[in-house]
């Protein structure tokens, strides 16, 4: 019995993304959001990316077959993270915002 396999923990589905990896349009950083509320497209197209094996250099930015264009501004997801450069913007979900 390898000790590895009785902690499945770190072993995450291989399809499935973090949800806490924000992006935002190409250009617009204010823009920011997490990815999942990118349109379907495009959020296919980031798994994909993502799920490549690494070995290209990292791409600056998304282009999704839709035309839109996004930059990951920041991730908690090593695949991603490794497929992408993080393009630094205001901070996501840090809980202060809901005034309304
Ligand atoms: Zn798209």
């Amino acid at each position: 019995m390898i000790e590895k396999t009785s902690r499945g923990r770190s072993e995450r589905p291989k399809s499935a993304l973090r949800p806490d990896t924000a992006v935002a349009p190409g250009g617009a950083p204010d823009e920011e959001r997490y990815v999942t509320a990118m349109p379907g497209c495009c959020l296919r197209s980031l798994k994909e990316e993502a799920l490549v094996e690494a070995g290209e250099r990292r791409r600056l930015s998304l282009a999704c077959g839709c035309g839109r264009e996004w930059w990951i501004t920041s991730t908690l997801d090593e695949r991603v993270a490794r497929r992408f450069v993080t393009h630094g913007g205001p901070r996501v979900g840090s809980g202060g915002n809901s005034a309304a």
